[in-house]
């Protein structure tokens, strides 16, 4: 009997727990930890944030599904990993902090075989001063965050349908975020929704990010083949802009913000005031903090985890220029160098370096996406761990399954409305994430599978994916094939 334990319960960790559980025996245990009582389809957040959707239906109890599934499921948050085990205990463990129940504040260790940390990100609303819900600005990365913007922009447009002018800044809190697509998103929703309220003349709405150009995503922006001609994706996403009145302050860093004040630093130095009655700045991510113990209780942390607080994998973290980077960089399995039955999925896997190119303001301060894991990668880098996991379990000697993001695509579909009907979208694809220009010499990516196009499909495709992901990750009949 085996037991396989998997922190965290997002994207990545849910979907590596169901597939470990569909395919190891009966008397093997997957063990999940996570904090939240909820799964949350973080995606559809958008459409809280602007008053479509209800938290309730982007979320859903956790517990419930894992009993009825054979998944155990503690409610707490990991704290340290013992990938050695301890002196009492040969086995590695996790020590973890019950967050729920007669237990909470409670710590217990739990043995593994085999460790996925699917942590995901910490929200690091710290690195802005005043930036985040309960200071200066709000966010959709959370349910309850999501909410609380939608009370705020509902609130504003009964202001404005008296007659009151409004000012909107979304975009990036700090220089060195990733999520660029996310802020896209939700600007564009915004805007679509201050139409449809009647109040888009009463507004002014500015986006802010860090990306060098627009359209960059953190991906290095991307190239689109349509009627016969490449448009850089910079040029998408500024006429998108345009045609919807968008303002935008690119090179962006938010150095502070205060009531009604987003302070911003350009890569050049210049200072620029964005004056706000409603600000959604999304924060930086880091890992969520967690510390890892030799046998002898000697810290071993930076063995496991890199400065940055996601997990080392099998990457090539080597510091190099921009001009030096290949898509061999990239991990393939997700596997700890240092210790074979440790793997990260989804954000919590330290990437070797951004897929834009990096830059830093005169001091040293990083304005430039950092690399985006979005949903369909975590997924998918989930899955194949899980893969190797059972196949490592039944004798294999190495992981078996690749997910590298030099090798796979995303969508990005940035959706506007929930009626199939009056909504549209922007969606965007992109092959492969991370560029490689050994193999596609002039884009860094096969301009065939990358397309963009705004309009009722990408639209319709979006409100479909929302549904059936919601299905597959309640386990529902036949969600095994469902694809990623
Ligand atoms: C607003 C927004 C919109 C987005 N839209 C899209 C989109 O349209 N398409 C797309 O592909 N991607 C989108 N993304 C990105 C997508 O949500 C992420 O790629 C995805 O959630 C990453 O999955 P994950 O499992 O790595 O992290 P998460 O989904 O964040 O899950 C992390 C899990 O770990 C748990 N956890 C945290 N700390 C601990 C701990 N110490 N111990 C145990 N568990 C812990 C958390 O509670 C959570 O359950 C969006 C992101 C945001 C913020």
């Amino acid at each position: 009997m085996a037991r396989v334990v998997v922190l965290g319960a997002g994207i990545a960790g849910h979907t590596a727990a169901a597939f470990l559980r569909k395919w190891l025996g009966r008397n093997d245990e997957v063990t999940v930890i996570s904090p939240q009582p909820d799964y949350n389809w973080i995606p559809s957040n958008i459409w809280v944030g602007v008053g479509l959707l209800q938290k309730r239906q982007v979320t859903f109890p956790l517990a419930p599904i894992y009993a009825k599934n054979g998944i155990d499921f503690k409610q707490g948050r990991a704290m340290a990993i013992y990938p050695e085990g301890t002196l009492s205990e040969s086995k590695p463990s996790v020590e973890f902090e019950w967050t729920a129940g007669a237990r909470a504040g409670l710590r217990e260790h739990i043995s593994y075989d085999f460790l996925v940390n699917a942590t995901g990100p910490k929200l690091n609303f710290d690195a802005t001063e005043g930036l985040g819900p309960g200071k200066n600005s709000l966010s959709v990365c959370t349910a309850d965050h999501a909410e609380e913007t939608a009370n705020k922009l509902l609130a504003l447009v009964e202001q404005m349908k008296r007659g009151d002018r409004k000012r909107f800044v979304v975009g990036t809190g700090h220089g060195s975020c990733t999520c660029e697509g996310a802020a896209f998103e939700y600007v564009v929703n915004l805007e679509f929704e201050l139409r449809n309220h009647g109040v888009r003349d009463k507004a002014d709405i500015l986006f802010v990010t860090n990306e060098y150009e627009l359209g960059d995503f953190g991906v290095d922006g991307v190239h689109i083949r349509r009627g016969g001609y490449v448009t850089p994706s910079k040029i998408f996403t500024e006429s998108l802009f345009a045609e919807r009145g968008i303002r935008w302050l690119t090179r962006s860093h938010v150095r502070k913000v205060e009531p009604g004040i987003a302070h911003c630093e350009q890569l050049d130095g210049a200072q620029i005031e964005a004056p706000f009655d409603m600000a959604m700045l999304l924060p930086p991510f880091s890992g969520v903090g967690m510390n890892a113990y030799g046998r002898d209780g000697q810290e071993i942390t930076e063995k496991v985890f890199a400065p940055s607080g996601f997990m080392k994998v099998d990457a090539d973290y080597e510091k190099k220029p921009y001009e030096k980077w290949r898509a061999a960089d990239w991990p393939r399995f997700y596997q700890s160098p240092a210790y074979p039955n440790l793997f990260a999925a989804g954000i919590a896997f330290a990437p070797p370096h951004p897929i834009s190119r990096f830059r830093t303001n005169a001091a040293g301060l990083m304005i430039s996406p950092a690399p985006p894991r979005t949903g369909m990668p975590s997924a998918m880098i989930a899955k194949a761990v899980a893969r190797s996991i059972v196949d490592m379990l039944r004798g294999g000697g190495k992981p078996s399954y690749s997910a590298s993001m030099a090798e796979m695509g995303a969508a990005c579909v940035a959706s506007a409305g929930a009626n199939p009907f009056t909504g549209t979208a922007a969606s965007l694809t992109v092959y492969p994430i991370v560029p490689d220009y050994e193999r596609y010499p002039d884009y860094g990516r096969d301009v065939s599978k990358t397309f963009g196009e705004i309009g009722l499909a990408g639209h319709w495709i979006k409100i479909l994916l929302h549904h059936m992901f919601l299905y597959k990750a309640r386990m529902r009949p036949g969600w095994s094939l469902i694809p990623e």
